[in-house]
């Protein structure tokens, strides 16, 4: 079996990698899920819907600056690097749940962010949408329109950007290979993603330390960290 994996690998002329959470844990920014997503006696999960943000915008504010701190002193690890390189050899398409921008600052130049970004805001009534340069001091945050300002992601139950998520399904249904990695696939439609690679007999990868609920549908399933795993496997099969 992993003979086969090998040859689809080094012989693919696009793959696609989808990423989650776990890709950036080693570079210490936690995951939602399991005892990392906690933040101040609040669960991440919860806060991460328009519901918390309308209840106590100040609060979800805070929670995002914390973040963006956390995510501006992190830097990629072997495993966005890994990626990176992959890009020496073939088409490589990344589509990323993250909002934290690591997979870019390690040198990927095909991201598409299918949750937004944590670097830019928008108004939660009118159209702008901006970077966000410095921290406001003043929470939450007011647009020129008079509405409130919002982080520009995707929060649990919303749709994602249309045109992003157009992309996500022409690559993934014309990709050779999708490496699945740091993701619990439990994130609707993110996690339908490996059955449009799957339906143009894409040879699917995970790698991840645990089991997710589509590790069975894997042609190969890698149980280590992507640190550990991304590195070896570009190493041993293009070098
Ligand atoms: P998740 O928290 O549901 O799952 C994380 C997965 O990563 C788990 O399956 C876990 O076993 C695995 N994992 C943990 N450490 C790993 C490692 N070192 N290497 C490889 N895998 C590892 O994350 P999700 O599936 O991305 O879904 C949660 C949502 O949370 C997404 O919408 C995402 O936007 C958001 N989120 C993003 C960030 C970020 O931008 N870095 C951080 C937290 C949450």
């Amino acid at each position: 079996m992993f003979e086969l994996v090998k040859n689809k690998l080094k012989n693919a002329k696009k793959i696609v990698i989808v990423t989650g959470a776990g890709i950036s844990q080693e570079s210490g920014i936690p995951t939602f899920r399991g005892k990392d997503g906690l933040w101040r006696n609040y669960d991440a999960m919860k806060l991460a819907t328009i519901d918390a943000f309308y209840d106590d915008p100040k609060l979800v504010w805070e929670w995002y600056a914390e973040r963006r701190t956390n995510i501006f002193s992190a830097i990629p690890n072997a495993g966005h690097i890994a990626i990176a390189q992959l890009e020496k050899y073939c088409d490589v398409v990344i589509l990323t749940q993250n909002i934290d921008g690591l997979h870019q600052r390690a040198g990927s130049n095909n991201v598409l962010e299918l949750h937004g970004s944590i670097v830019r805001i928008k108004c939660t009534v009118c159209d702008f949408v901006d970077d966000l340069i410095n921290e406001f001091n003043n929470l939450p945050p007011m647009c020129k329109c008079g509405n409130i300002l919002r982080p520009d992601v995707v929060w649990f139950g919303e749709s994602l950007p249309q045109d992003v998520w157009e992309k996500a399904l022409i690559h993934s249904s014309s990709c050779d290979v999708m490496i699945i990695a740091g993701t619990s696939l439990v994130v609707s439609p993110a996690n339908t993603l490996p059955i449009f690679a799957k339906e143009n007999d894409a040879t699917l990868i995970e790698v991840n330390p645990e089991e997710t609920i589509m590790s069975k549908d894997m042609d190969l399933t890698i149980r280590d960290t992507s640190a550990n795993v991304m590195p070896n496997l570009i190493t041993e099969i293009f070098e």
